[in-house]
């Protein structure tokens, strides 16, 4: 069936300015990680971009090496750009990413110029696009220096197959000094992509106030660590979640009866505030004006609507961040 999206799909949908550029990203974003490689429904794949574009959710996040097997969700991606998003082109924030194993051999992986230039190439090949909107180094390359890694970025942004560029997984100061060389070389940093929830709080301490001196905006992946934060697991693991999927990023062994204690705790305080965990613990990360988008996962469409409707409370009083600090502190 033609696809004609929702014309109220701007209406309910906030934004925030990402750093100090001029782009704007909706408070929630959806990633490509999981749910939409080879094995998955290529009709839950179209029900679920049409429904996050339907939502006001006009940013969707790959990686050449999304599937499995790498590569197919950028496949699958471009096939339904082609199919259903052919005249909103323009509506859309693509991201894609290069810095982890891809190809066999020295030039499929890290962050060489090499690695970074061809693996784009092949990223655009997939999708069936000309540009990406955002191309991100995705995890620091210790061997290469940063002037290489960062001028690759450079010269994608200038040769027009990237609009801006980010960087993933960077620590601080190396994000610092990978931003300073990006402005240095005429091409700000627009974006850092670190893995930022309740349960993974590194980035308070010291990347958040990092990226607000240096004006570069921050999507917090993982949000809600997997599914852990949301009521998915309250009652044991369901056949159809990530867990029982067998995924090498989420087993059994992350639900110990102590987390568990702690997650049951979360969902009475956000059934309090009148949400779902979901919802509160996607509030929790967008708490610090710093964060410009959370990243979600999402393997059905009524995810998306829960993560949409956080636009109806996102403010914490002082005692519901004391009792949130309590619960994730004990
Ligand atoms: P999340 O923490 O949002 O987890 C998503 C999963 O949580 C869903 O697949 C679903 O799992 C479950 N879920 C989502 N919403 C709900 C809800 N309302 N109620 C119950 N369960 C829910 O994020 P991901 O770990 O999936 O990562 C998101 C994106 O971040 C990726 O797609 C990718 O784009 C990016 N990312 C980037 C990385 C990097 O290194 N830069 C690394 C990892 C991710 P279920 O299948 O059980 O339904």
């Amino acid at each position: 069936m033609v696809y004609h999206p929702n014309p109220g799909r701007y209406e309910t949908m906030r934004w925030r300015r990402c750093g100090r550029s001029g782009l704007q990203l909706p408070l929630v974003s959806l990633g490509l990680w999981h749910n939409f490689g080879e094995n998955s429904q290529p009709e839950n794949c179209r029900r679920l971009l049409r429904r996050a574009f339907d939502l006001g959710i006009t940013h969707f996040d790959l990686a050449n090496n999304y599937g499995p097997p790498p590569g197919s969700a950028e496949t699958q991606f471009g096939a339904l750009l082609r199919s259903d998003f052919a005249a909103l082109r323009d509506e859309l924030v693509i991201s894609t990413k290069a810095g982890y194993t891809m190809w066999p051999g020295p030039y499929g992986d890290w962050g060489s110029r090499k690695y970074l230039i061809s693996s784009l190439n092949q990223s655009l090949k997939r999708m069936g696009l000309d540009y990406v909107d955002i191309f991100y180094h995705h995890r620091p390359d210790p061997n290469t220096p940063l002037e290489e890694t960062m001028g690759a970025l450079d010269s994608i942004v200038r040769q027009g197959k990237a609009l801006y560029v980010g960087i993933s997984n960077y620590p601080a100061e190396l994000a610092r000094n990978a931003s300073q060389i990006l402005r240095k070389m005429g091409t700000p940093c627009l974006i850092h992509q670190p893995r930022y929830s309740m349960f993974e709080r590194t980035p308070e301490q010291g990347l958040l106030d990092v990226l607000g001196e240096e004006g570069v905006g921050c999507i917090a992946f993982s949000p809600l660590a997997g599914g852990l934060l949301t009521d998915r697991y309250l009652n044991g693991i369901p056949a159809d979640s990530r867990i029982a999927s067998a995924s090498r990023f989420l087993t059994p062994d992350n639900l110990t009866p102590e987390k568990l204690a702690i997650i049951g705790q979360l969902n009475d305080l956000a059934l309090r505030r009148g949400q779902k965990l979901a919802q509160m613990a996607l509030a929790w990360v967008l708490r610090n004006e710093n964060v410009t988008s959370v990243l979600i996962g999402a393997s059905k469409t009524s995810q998306l609507d829960d993560a949409a409707g956080i636009m109806n409370n996102l403010i914490f009083s002082e005692e519901e961040k004391a009792e949130i600090e309590t619960i994730l502190g004990g």
